[in-house]
């Protein structure tokens, strides 16, 4: 790539790296030295440069705050085993960043801008890269309209913008969670497949609702009868049922997250049968009564896999069995980790590596 050469960098002189405890980062908690920050107008992307993290001068007036158009991408670097730093799936993220982008009447990001992007930063803050075993760099591509107007239009100016966060091994304990039959987070022709910021704020109250119920997240299920189930906040969900794994076939409410793409890529390869389809709540919840279902779990970029303890369904709390060593959850998470250190082959292309 010749831009990632020719993206300037102007470095910070006081760095916050020695301060940050690299054997307890958790998630989120940090924000590397510098950003990537690219700006469009004239009907174009602006050349990107790399400057100090910090605020952004910005209008109150700018569309996005009013309405609405922000888009953002979930990513992860890795030091591989043999030194070289893997950004996972980039292709894929791309693709799907800019889908979110044309829902949402934001101009695309050339493949070249994203690429060169994200080598750039993810090289200037290669020291950031945790190196304990299960931590990586979260990197967060946002764009967001930053033209300053009250009238509502489309916006004609945005910023792209790449932050990046160091991140300890997500250790998710088994979480409760409770089939929404009440609220919706996306309905069929509406946002849902897209990562924009929208989909969050409106998921923020039924959320809470659930927590002071005793709940660590909603499962959502369709807009039109509460039957069928989209997926858990943000990670798509899976079980498995019949030894076969199961989960809901991607539809304009669901968002096609990479990490589940790549669990049903590895579940083939490890011979296990996989079903994309509707799957109904009364399915669920037979399975549950009849033990037919034996795991469940949450997938996403931050934790790969979150196991699921509990299920309630209409007032009733389902308990699932605690995951084992050889069950399904884990081998996959485990071969996922293989691949992506460069331990085991990585024969779909997924890790690109920055040299
Ligand atoms: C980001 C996200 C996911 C998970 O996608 P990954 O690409 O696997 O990280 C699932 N659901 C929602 C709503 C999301 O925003």
């Amino acid at each position: 790539m010749t831009l990632t050469a020719s993206i300037p960098v102007k470095r910070t002189t006081q760095s916050r790296l020695s301060t940050i405890d690299f054997s307890n980062l958790g998630f989120g908690n940090y924000i590397s030295d510098h950003m990537l920050v690219a700006k469009y107008d004239k009907g174009q992307w602006q050349e990107p440069q790399i400057i100090p993290y910090g605020d952004l001068m910005l209008s109150p007036a700018m569309l996005s705050l009013h309405y609405g158009q922000a888009v953002f991408e979930g990513m992860k670097a890795f030091h591989m085993k043999d030194g070289n730093i893997n950004i996972f799936r980039v292709e894929r993220h791309h693709k799907r960043l800019n889908r979110s982008l044309a829902r949402m009447c934001m101009p695309a990001i050339s493949e070249e801008l994203f690429v060169a992007g994200l080598e750039a930063i993810v090289k200037t803050d290669a020291d950031w890269i945790p190196r304990d075993d299960g931590s990586s760099l979260y990197i967060r591509p946002v764009v967001f309209a930053s033209e300053a107007k009250l009238g509502v239009k489309v916006a004609d100016q945005y910023l792209f913008v790449i932050l990046t966060s160091p991140v300890g091994p997500y250790f998710s304990k088994p979480v409760r969670l409770k089939v929404e039959l009440e609220y919706v987070r996306a309905a069929e022709g509406g946002t849902g497949y897209a990562k924009c910021a929208g989909n969050y704020g409106g998921a923020f109250y039924p959320t809470q609702q659930a927590r002071e119920q005793g709940f660590d997240q909603v499962i959502w299920t369709d807009a039109k009868e509460h039957n069928y189930i989209d997926e858990s906040g943000a990670m798509n969900i899976m079980f498995v049922l019949d030894n076969k794994l199961v989960t809901p076939a991607l539809s304009s409410s669901i968002l096609d997250g990479v990490t589940r793409n790549t669990i049903i890529t590895l579940a083939k390869d490890l011979g296990v049968v996989v079903e994309e389809r509707k799957v109904s709540v009364e399915e669920i919840e037979k399975g549950l009564q009849n033990k037919k279902l034996t795991e469940a779990f949450g997938a996403g970029t931050a934790a790969v896999v979150s196991p699921i303890a509990t299920i309630n369904i209409h007032g009733t709390d389902y308990h699932l069995p605690p995951v084992k060593e050889d069950s399904f959850q884990l081998r996959v998470k485990n071969a996922l980790g293989e691949i992506r250190k460069g331990t085991a082959p990585d024969k779909y292309n997924w890790n690109h590596i920055v040299k």
